[in-house]
C-alpha cells in the first residue's frame, strides 16, 4: 500500500490549501503540479489528496511517485527567508524611526557560528573580506558580519532604482559572499509587518489583522480615508495602515494578493519579554534564558507544525505535539549561549513559515523595562518555611507538602505567574478511600477561580495536584495524606 498523500491542493482562486483545511468537494481543487483535479480524502485515519480516478491514465505527474510528494514535502519545509538569502536577495522594509520620520532599509544575514570551522579565526577571515556597495547610504564594513550581531541593516537611498552588495572573501565564508541586490520603490510595493519594522513582499502574502501595511502609491487615496496615514517619503507617498475589517475593501483595490483570510497560523513568543508577535526582528535576551513560543492554528484545524532550522540541513526538524484544533501548542528552547539561532516554525503541508530569531545579549534594552515575573512560567507555592517555583519548563516541578499542612493556606500561598489567559487543567488525584474522586479535573484560565475548590479536594483525601500549563508541561504539588 503506497502512503502516498500530495500535502496541498489550489483553490479555484490558486490558493494553496493544506489537506487539514480542505473541503469535502470533488472537481474543487486542482494539483499543483499537473493541474488536474485532486479528490480531498478526509477519513477519522488519514487525511489526503489524491489524483481523481482516471486522470494518470492519461498524463504523467511528479507528484503520483512517493518520491515525488517526499520531495515536494521537503521543499515545503524550506522557509521564505532560507529561499531568500539562497537567492542573494536583500530583505527590504519599510519602518518609523523613532523621531517620526520614516526609513527604508536592507536586512542580510551575519554568519553563523556553526558556518565557520573550528580551526579558522574569524576575525582573519573578515579581514580578508571586501565589500562594494550601490545605493546604500553607509555600506556596511567586514565586522557588521561577525557572528556575534544578529543581522546586517543597511541603509537603503529611497531615490534609488536598485540596490546591490557586492561581497568577496575566503570560501569559508561562503554564507555571506556573492552580489546580494534588491530592487527600488515601485508604485505598489506592498511592506508588512508592524510600523517599525514592516518587510515588501512581492505577492501572494498572508496579513494578520492588526498587521501594519505600508503601500508605495504614486496618486494616494483622499485624506478624508479616516484609517490610513498618507506619508511624503522621496518621489513616492506611502499609505500606512493596520489591516482589519475596515481596511478589507481597500486592500482588495490596492493591495494586488494580500489578503487576511488563509493567514494560517500565530507564532508568538510568550517568554521571555513579549515581544511584537507580528514582526521577524531578532528577540534578544541574556544566555540561556528560556524561550516559549506560542503555535496557535487557525479555529478548527489540528496541522502539524514543526521547527525548521535556519539553514534546514543545520539541524534535524522537530515535530510539536498537537493538542486538538484550534488550540495553541508550545515550542520550548532558549536563548543561544553565543550568536544567534534562528528558526522556522512551519504548518506541514503548507508553505506557511513563521521566523523565530533569538539572539543573546546580556545588557538588553527589551528586558530592562519588564518585570522578572512576565520572564517565568509556572506556580509558586509556599508552605510553612519554604517559598518554591515550580516550573513546567525547567526543574523543579514538583513539590511535597509537609504533614499536617493547612489547606486554607492556599488561599495565599498558591499563585500562578505567566502569561495572562493561558489555559490551565488542574487534576486531583484522592487517596483511596477518600470521599471524591479517584480523580477530578477542571479546565480554568485563573487558578484563583478555583482555589476554594482545591482547599475542599485537600480536605477531602487529594494526595496530588497536578497543573497543565495547555501544551507546555506539569508540576505537581503532593499533600501527604494521614502519614506520619
Ligand atoms: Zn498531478
Amino acid at each position: 500500500m503506497s502512503k502516498l498523500s500530495i500535502p496541498f491542493g489550489l483553490d479555484p482562486e490558486g490558493t494553496k490549501t493544506p489537506i487539514e483545511e480542505a473541503q469535502r468537494k470533488s472537481d474543487y481543487y486542482r494539483c499543483p503540479e499537473c493541474g488536474e483535479f485532486l479528490t480531498p480524502r478526509i477519513g477519522t485515519q488519514r487525511q489526503y489528496f489524491a489524483h481523481k480516478q482516471g486522470v494518470l491514465e492519461d498524463i504523467s505527474c511528479s507528484l503520483s511517485s512517493d518520491e515525488g510528494v517526499e520531495k515536494m514535502i521537503e521543499d515545503l519545509r524550506t522557509s521564505d527567508i532560507e529561499e531568500g538569502e539562497r537567492e542573494r536577495s536583500i530583505r527590504t522594509y519599510l519602518g518609523q524611526r523613532h523621531d517620526g520620520g520614516i526609513e527604508l532599509f536592507g536586512i542580510v544575514p551575519s554568519l553563523d557560528w556553526d558556518q565557520i570551522q573550528e580551526d579558522e579565526d574569524v576575525d582573519t577571515l573578515l579581514e580578508n573580506v571586501e565589500i562594494e556597495a550601490t545605493g546604500i547610504t553607509h555600506p556596511p564594513v567586514p565586522s557588521n558580519f561577525h557572528p556575534s550581531e544578529a543581522e546586517v541593516t543597511l541603509d537603503l537611498d529611497p531615490t534609488a532604482d536598485s540596490y546591490e552588495l557586492q561581497i568577496s572573501g575566503p570560501d569559508a565564508l561562503g554564507s555571506i559572499t556573492g552580489t546580494w541586490t534588491t530592487s527600488g520603490l515601485q508604485h505598489g510595493d506592498l511592506f508588512v509587518g508592524d510600523e517599525t519594522r514592516a518587510q515588501r513582499y512581492n505577492s501572494d502574502h498572508q496579513v494578520r489583522k492588526d498587521m501594519w501595511v505600508y503601500l508605495v502609491s504614486k496618486n494616494p487615496p483622499k485624506s478624508e480615508v479616516s484609517f490610513v496615514d498618507v506619508y511624503d517619503f522621496a518621489d513616492v507617498s506611502l499609505v500606512g495602515f493596520r489591516a482589519s475589517e475596515k481596511t478589507e475593501p481597500f486592500l482588495d483595490r490596492y493591495g494586488g494578493g494580500l489578503s487576511t483570510e488563509n493567514y494560517g497560523f500565530d507564532a508568538d513568543v510568550v517568554l521571555p519579554a513579549h515581544t511584537n508577535p507580528t514582526v521577524e526582528a531578532p528577540l534578544y535576551a541574556p544566555p540561556e534564558e528560556p524561550v516559549l513560543v506560542g503555535v496557535t492554528p487557525s479555529e478548527e484545524v489540528d496541522p502539524i507544525f514543526e521547527v525548521v532550522s535556519i539553514p534546514k540541513d543545520a539541524n534535524e526538524t522537530v515535530e510539536i505535539d498537537r493538542t486538538g484544533a484550534g488550540n495553541p501548542r508550545y515550542y520550548t528552547t532558549e536563548i543561544p549561549s553565543d550568536g544567534s539561532r534562528r528558526v522556522s516554525i512551519h504548518q506541514r503541508n503548507s508553505d506557511r513559515h513563521r521566523l523565530i530569531h533569538l539572539h543573546p545579549s546580556e545588557e538588553s534594552t527589551f528586558i530592562d523595562a519588564t518585570e522578572p515575573e512576565s520572564r517565568r512560567i509556572g506556580i509558586e507555592i509556599q508552605d510553612e518555611e519554604h517559598r518554591d517555583f515550580l516550573s513546567p519548563i525547567e526543574g523543579p516541578s514538583s513539590k511535597r507538602m509537609p504533614v499536617g499542612f493547612n489547606p486554607h493556606l492556599l488561599h495565599t500561598n498558591l499563585e500562578y505567574v505567566g502569561p495572562e489567559d493561558l489555559e490551565l487543567e488542574v487534576i486531583a488525584t484522592f487517596a483511596e478511600g477518600a470521599s471524591l474522586g479517584p480523580t477530578i479535573s477542571r479546565d480554568v484560565t485563573a487558578i484563583s477561580d478555583i482555589i476554594s475548590e482545591v482547599i475542599h479536594w485537600v480536605e477531602s483525601g487529594c494526595n496530588e495536584l497536578e497543573i497543565r500549563f495547555n501544551g507546555i508541561g506539569a508540576v505537581s504539588i503532593c499533600f501527604p495524606q494521614g502519614e506520619q
